[in-house]
């Protein structure tokens, strides 16, 4: 079981405010004394258009470590992965969407364009030994484009494998799924890749975040991204409101008996 805390890159970059450096980096520290197994920490994007992440080598350069947390960041493209090699960053995760209509509004290229942008990109962070994430965005439904099929998920998830991902984060961008679509497209997925390689991402627009968990669980999905707080949603994605919140996801999983190990207290 491990939950994947969005908190600090996912969350922040939806404050209208800046948060100070210190600020953050207190926040990734406090974050690594809960038991998370992993945290994404920020992105190295162009602080023009992101300036709330702008601080990323700085937050990186002054966190604390802990033994065992994986200190992850969003990348866009090689200047990104430059940016975070230096920083010594420990993961990687590189951002598309099943939607071509989001993917156009929010990172700007196709589907394919995505997928050619990412290619050396990837070579590149193997060549490094980083584990590479792959966010599948709109996995559900889109603003724009409405109900998204399980087929161009399967499709797209494929096609992130054969160039080199290493984990896919099935994402519902705009928090409309139902526990039975969820169960839909599980089923249809994971015959194609384990389950050790796909995490979940919900929101909780509509309320369904946990039971959206639940249902990945009883599928045999271990990997959660959350969310302390509830924190974020997307600027692109019009309608999207917070991640599902990591105490809400710890204790529904904790009250179907499984193990977390994730200290709710300190979280
Ligand atoms: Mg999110």
């Amino acid at each position: 079981m491990k939950i994947v805390e969005v908190g600090p890159r996912d969350g922040l970059q939806n404050e209208t405010s800046l948060v100070p450096t210190a600020a953050k980096v207190a926040f990734v520290n406090a974050l690594s004394e809960t038991g998370v197994g992993e945290i994404e920490v920020s992105a190295f994007v162009s602080s023009r258009r992101v300036p709330q992440l702008g601080d990323a080598e700085t937050v990186f350069r002054r966190l604390s470590r802990k033994d065992g947390v994986v200190y992850s960041a969003l990348v866009p493209n090689e200047r990104g992965l430059e940016r975070a090699i230096a920083a010594c960053v420990d993961k990687i995760s590189v951002f598309t969407a099943v939607s071509e209509t989001f993917n156009q509004k929010n990172i700007h290229t196709s589907v394919d364009g995505s997928l050619r942008r990412f290619r050396p990109l990837i070579r590149r962070a193997r060549t490094m030994g980083l584990p590479v994430r792959g966010y599948v965005s709109t996995a559900f439904w889109c603003a724009f484009e409405g109900k998204i099929g399980p087929d161009a998920v399967v499709d797209l998830v494929e096609r992130l494998v054969d160039i080199g991902v290493d984990e896919v984060s099935i994402s519902d961008t705009i928090g409309k799924a139902t526990p039975v679509e969820v169960a839909a497209l599980l089923d249809c997925l994971l015959p194609r890749i384990a389950p050790e390689r796909v995490a979940v991402h919900f929101h909780d627009t509509y309320g369904r975040g946990v039971e959206n968990v639940l249902a990945s669980w009883a599928q045999g999905i271990r990997i959660f991204d959350a969310s302390v707080g509830g924190l974020g949603g997307c600027p692109f994605a019009p309608g999207a409101t917070g991640n599902v919140a990591t105490a809400s996801v710890v204790m529904a999983l904790e009250g179907k008996g499984a193990t977390v190990g994730v200290d709710l207290a300190k979280l």
